[in-house]
């Protein structure tokens, strides 16, 4: 389960995940997660899985999709936690470096600060990272980070990485209906921004179930302030509000596929029923799944979407 996909995304095109988290470890609970309420809150970096052990499951999984002609645009640490909290994230960038594919990331930036993480990330080839909020109140509403951390910290952090990286740097910014939406913040991040230069900046909401059931997107005149706010003062600023489409990969074992790719990314009934029929297989799969009680479909916005039921601990 280290490995999901191809999977598509409205930012890298066709990326193979790689979960290097446990569930769910993170230094945020974010109100808008799609893969539920932080149970493990962290910011002391960790070992999760062997580095060989992680390389060795993407390399096999890269060779098939290259054996059946599919296509990858990238390998993407895009764990159901923080992946900068794997100690190991170097070592294991420079054990995929031989398979020739590019490697990105997506990191909430909460541990900007570190020299260590910043080394890691400096390794890729695109890093993107979470900005939502440059004002202290909607950080701690929006995204709850854990206790020790600071704002400006990781703003610092941040510019400092930015100064030194050589690959692509792209910004996501997810705004929340009441919570992070406010002008102020708005436009804090945008001045923000413009000192990051990042080669885009993301202005998304949140599309799929998140942890909080109050967590809406923001009214449709407040998005299109913000995204006039950005563009006032950044050249590249797009919308990630789009649905990135059905074209998950599969392997040929749908209950795999269906178990690996949601427990990190929800997928719309749609997505599922086109994934179930590549794979040759029918809908009794997906119902046994929910029958056993390791898939769990839940409404969103008038949709259904397929959720990995996870078995966390809590501490
Ligand atoms: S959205 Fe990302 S950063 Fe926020 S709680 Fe979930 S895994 Fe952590």
């Amino acid at each position: 389960m280290i490995v999901f996909g191809p999977i598509p995304s409205r930012r890298l095109g066709r990326s193979l995940g790689i979960n290097n988290i446990p569930p769910k470890v993170c230094t945020y609970s974010c109100v808008y997660c799609q893969v539920g309420r932080t149970t493990r809150m962290r910011v002391e970096r960790q070992p999760f899985y062997q580095p060989e052990e992680i390389a060795e499951a993407v390399s096999r999984r890269v060779e098939s999709i290259q054996a059946a002609n599919e296509s990858i645009d990238y390998v993407t640490f895009v764990p159901d936690g923080e992946p900068t909290l794997d100690v190991n994230l170097g070592r294991t960038i420079d054990l995929l470096r031989p398979l020739g594919v590019k490697i990105a990331i997506i990191t909430n930036s909460s541990l900007m600060s570190r020299p260590d993480v910043r080394a890691d990330l400096r390794k890729l080839d695109l890093v993107s990272v979470g900005v939502d909020a440059a004002l202290d109140e909607p950080w701690h509403r929006v995204n709850r980070p854990q206790g020790r951390l600071r704002l400006d910290n990781v703003l610092e952090g941040l510019l400092t990485f930015a100064g030194s990286f050589e690959g692509e740097l792209i910004t996501e910014t997810i705004l929340v209906r009441d919570v992070n939406d406010g002008e102020e913040n708005i436009s804090a991040i945008a001045d923000f921004l413009v000192q990051l230069e990042p080669a885009r900046a993301y202005l998304a909401i949140p599309t799929r179930p998140p942890a909080e059931p109050w967590a809406r997107p923001p009214a449709e005149a407040v998005l299109n302030r913000a995204y006039q706010i950005f563009r006032e003062r950044l050249d590249q600023v797009e919308y990630l509000i789009g649905y990135e489409g059905t074209e998950f990969s599969s392997t040929g074992d749908v209950v795999e596929d269906l178990l690996s790719i949601t427990a990190v990314h929800p997928m719309r009934a749609d997505a599922v029923r086109d994934l179930v029929a590549r794979a040759g297989a029918d809908w009794s799969a997906v119902e046994g799944l929910v029958e056993r009680e390791r898939l769990v479909a839940t409404r969103h916005n008038g949709r259904t979407f397929y959720s990995r039921k996870l078995a966390v601990r809590s501490s």
